[in-house]
């Protein structure tokens, strides 16, 4: 079966251009300037619209067991709304739970993405640096999953020492693997937890003041020099501060492969939203903390100069109900917020409806670089021959209203309810297939293919941090 897509804008990492989209078979065949249909083609019209590659989340949690809580949203529900906000691949983190191996712990996780109504793959959660742990790395990898992380913080369950996260990054570069980092400074925080809690500050602002930027941007130091000493791709998962931006554009500047990762709530909420009258201050609470609208700025520039290579959401919603069970008391809310369904609609209205920077640079962000990192790349993240048919429809004539009762994704606590945004993602097509079209979700749970992920390719991810790309990468 083949489908001609005609009319529209194409949008991928190398230009735009009004180009007709060839598909047979739920991959792109070619484009081209006015492909001729022949009469048993289906074709659709597509002027005024543009098109772009499907979205990429390389960061979600979807229903994950944190302590006696599992977020709100499983691969049914949030793959839905990944789909209605333009996103048709997703990679979630697998995360055993202490004591648990790691092929169990795959195996749950496979279970759990059968109801997936997107494309999918896994990043491996390492909570230790056990012989068992090493081995579940080679387990993971010969499985096609080579995303693996680790966390400087949290030293009651998941922190893991610098010796041995640098043992980790040999192991994970031997199996041409990528890790991402959670670079906050576990101790640091601690200390200031429990001098805010012996004081009695419980409040949902003690959060942020408790994670303050200079422990994160310290992280983020120390991890760069473990980089520098191993040579394994890592990336710095959620940037909130602004300071690490500077040690990105020192890594880079230096060829250090260490790479940046923001998300939406770090670009479009403060810390102020911490100060609202309790019980709505649960909403917020997400590790890293929000921060002052500085380091929002900064963050925003670091998308426009390549400082920071990638958006994801960190998609990791709670009930109200359970931020808010154990009372007024930051310690005792679990952190996490909503964003696999708004990501791109927000991107799109932050970057190009507020003339911050361009279609070809978003693309970049939310769909061929976090394809590239997570070696899904050119099946994902781009439209070209050979790729799968993944596409997005956006209308620019048309409005969003993220309104929580309107959405696939959990309705509790939605940090955005309310916002009213320019554009609209129109339709959606995944592998060829029409999986949405003007707010009806046709996806069925369970049509999402795992997607395995091949070795790293040092050059091919180089390319994430150059301006252009080089002409052979855009053929
Ligand atoms: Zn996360």
């Amino acid at each position: 079966m083949s489908l001609i897509i005609k009319g529209a804008q194409l949008v991928d990492h190398c230009g735009v251009a009004p180009l007709d989209i060839y598909i047979e078979n739920g991959t792109v065949l070619a484009t081209g300037y006015d492909i001729d249909p022949s009469p048993e083609d289906d074709v659709v019209d597509a002027r005024g619209l543009v098109v772009l590659p499907g979205m990429v989340d390389i960061h979600t949690h979807l229903s994950l067991e944190v302590g006696k809580y599992t977020s709100s949203d499983d691969f049914n529900t949030g793959s839905a709304g990944a789909i209605a906000g333009g996103t048709t691949t997703v990679v979630d983190y697998i995360t055993p739970v202490r004591g648990e191996n790691v092929k169990e712990a795959i195996d749950r996780w496979f279970k759990k993405a059968a109801e997936s109504r997107v494309d999918y793959s896994f990043h491996l959660t390492l909570t230790d640096a056990s012989d068992e742990t090493f081995r579940g790395i080679e387990t993971a990898a010969e499985m096609g999953i080579r995303g693996f992380k680790v966390f400087m913080a949290y030293p009651d369950r998941l922190m893991i020492s610098d010796d041995d996260i640098m043992r980790i990054m040999k192991k994970v570069k031997s199996v041409g693997g990528v890790l991402f980092v959670h670079t906050e400074d576990g101790v640091e925080i601690e200390k200031l937890r429990n001098e805010a809690e012996q004081a009695g500050n419980t409040g949902m602002k003690w959060h942020a003041a408790s994670r303050p930027s200079y422990q994160e941007h310290n992280a983020a130091k120390r991890l760069y020099e473990m980089v520098k000493n191993t040579f394994c791709p890592t990336v710095i998962v959620h940037i909130s501060a602004g300071e690490v931006v500077d040690v990105l554009r020192e890594a880079s500047l230096s060829g250090v492969p260490l790479f940046g990762e923001t998300c939406p709530h770090y670009l479009w909420l403060n810390e102020s939203m911490l100060e609202r009258p309790w019980p709505e201050s649960a909403t917020y609470v997400c590790s890293p903390p929000l921060r002052t609208s500085e380091h929002m700025s900064t963050l925003w520039d670091a998308l426009i100069f390549g400082d920071i290579d990638l958006v994801s959401t960190d998609h990791c919603p709670f009930s109200f109900e359970n931020r808010t069970e154990n009372g007024e008391n930051f310690t005792k809310v679990p952190n996490g917020l909503s964003g696999i369904e708004s990501r791109f609609m927000l991107m799109q209205n932050g970057a190009i409806s507020s003339g911050r920077f361009g279609w070809t640079r978003l693309v970049r962000l939310l769909s061929t670089n976090p394809a590239i990192i997570a070696g899904l790349y050119p099946k994902k993240g781009t439209i070209r021959p050979g790729s799968d048919a993944d596409l997005v429809f956006f209308d620019p004539s048309s409005v969003t209203n993220l309104e929580s009762d309107n959405m696939f994704t959990s309705p509790d606590a939605n940090p955005y309810d309310g916002m009213s945004l320019l554009g609209a993602v129109a339709a959606v097509i995944s592998r060829g297939e029409v999986v949405y079209d003007n707010g009806i979700l046709t996806a069925e749970p369970g049509r999402g293919e795992f997607v395995p992920r091949k070795r790293i390719d040092m050059s091919r991810l180089w390319t994430v941090k150059m301006e252009d790309h080089p002409w052979a990468f855009c053929q």
